[in-house]
């Protein structure tokens, strides 16, 4: 963990569209210069310049269809090393003392699992000598380290956000500022709904339910980190002017004052609802349906078992429609098998998932019954229901998802801060 530092220290994160040309390095390097300014040191992750991870991806799947995942890794890693190079060199020539470093320099080491590599340790040794010597900024390679047999690693799509929350906690850095193409977290798709409204502060369980919401915007696994370590994230937009309260902050619910019920409206729209009809009811069933499920890479969500009526009971579940296949071909395998009975299976490929999430749930009651009645009044058929703490989630058709999740902004009135 961090070590005392004469400076602060700060990691500043550049997505590929905030690096996607040497002239967006350039402004990207100029707010770097801004926050050395400010009195901090820097720890700069990059990601590649857009598309080129996808490029080498394509040239991965052209040669080799069935690759060696290390040469995968190898190849694909390579973006990262090019933009930490370009934003070392651009920080120089603005006369900022900068160094580049590549994972296995650090070196982060990971797990082996090559394509989809973990953490084990970020030393901070060879960073901070430079940085007692005069460097300003670190610019490191992100998505990338290397595994204990010393092979080069990646982290999977999206991994460079992890390597800035993981280099923030391993530094202690104050901050870890997210600089990518939107300017923050919404309460809602703005496409969907033009009343959608960026928020200025998000809890990181919030974050981690709102997935639909912030998948495309910051790596779960970033934010499943953040918590952990309470690294405070910043989200905020590299191509406008940023003052102080720019973006979003992914915080911890303490950092949070005052909390509205519902904090954000997430969807997905590509879901699926399978219902196994009459399966016996006895100790055991719930395992031997979803067990073989699992085995066949189904992702289940929502698991609902109705009351049970001579000792047969219906069992619902939902997963991604592209699954109903593997699930279907697991249950009546395993009815072939006679692991269990069931008299029919009973696919719904036309339904969408509906949340509102929000940690103000907790101390607000009645929740659920709003929730329910906004949808009524639009006629929404409710098929499935299911609540956690800071989330209620239904099933509806999929041609109403839009409506439904524009019905509950306005009933929320997310719109109002
Ligand atoms: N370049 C990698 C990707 O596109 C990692 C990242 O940008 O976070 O997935
Ligand atoms: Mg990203």
């Amino acid at each position: 963990m961090g070590t005392a530092r004469a400076m602060p220290l700060l990691v500043m994160k550049f997505g590929g569209t905030s690096v996607a040309t040497p002239d967006r390095i350039k402004r990207a390097a100029k707010r770097v210069a801004r926050e050395i300014a400010n009195g901090y040191d820097v720890i700069c992750i990059v990601s590649a310049m857009a598309g080129e991870t996808n490029k080498m991806v394509g040239y991965v799947n052209e040669i080799a269809p069935f690759y060696d995942a290390r040469e995968y890794d190898a190849v694909v890693s390579s973006g990262e090393n090019v933009t930490a190079g370009l934003m070392a060199l651009t920080l120089q020539e603005m006369g900022i003392p900068a160094r580049s470093w590549q994972g296995w320099q650090v070196p982060i080491l990971t797990t082996s699992a090559h394509g989809s590599a973990r953490f084990i340790d970020i030393p901070n040794d060879n960073i901070n000598a430079k940085f007692a010597e005069g460097m300003k900024v670190a610019v490191v390679a992100g998505f990338q380290g290397v595994s204990k047999e010393g092979r080069i690693t990646t982290l999977g799509r999206g991994g460079s956000d992890t390597t800035a929350v993981a280099f923030a906690a391993a530094f202690n850095a104050e901050r870890c500022d997210i600089y990518t193409d939107v300017d923050g977290i919404y309460t809602t798709d703005p496409r969907i709904t033009a009343k959608a409204r960026k928020l200025d502060k998000i809890a990181f369980e919030e974050m981690l339910e709102l997935a639909s919401l912030g998948a495309k915007v910051l790596q779960t696994r970033s934010v499943e980190l953040a918590m952990r370590y309470g690294v405070r994230l910043r989200v905020l937009s590299s191509f406008e002017d940023n003052n102080e309260n720019a973006g979003t902050l992914v915080c911890a619910e303490e950092d949070i004052v005052e909390s509205k019920a519902v904090s954000g409206v997430a969807y997905s729209r590509d879901e699926a609802k399978l219902t196994l009809i009459k399966v016996e009811d006895r100790p055991g069933i719930a395992a031997a349906i979803f067990g073989p499920l699992a085995e066949a890479g189904v992702n289940v969500d929502m698991i609902v078992q109705n009351i049970s009526e001579e000792g047969h009971t219906d069992m619902t579940f939902s997963c991604p429609v592209d699954q109903v296949k593997r699930a279907e071909k697991a249950m009546n395998e395993a009815k072939t098998r006679g692991d269990f009975a069931f008299e029919d299976l009973v696919a719904d490929t036309d339904v969408a998932k509906v949340s509102v999430v929000g940690i103000g749930m907790r101390s607000h009651a009645g929740v659920a019954a709003q929730m329910f009645k906004a949808l009524s009044a639009e006629r929404i058929n409710i098929k499935v229901i299911t609540t956690s703490e800071i989330k209620i989630s239904v099933l509806i058709d999929r041609k109403y998802m839009e409506l439904a999740v524009q019905a509950l902004h306005d009933a929320f009135a997310l719109e109002k801060a």
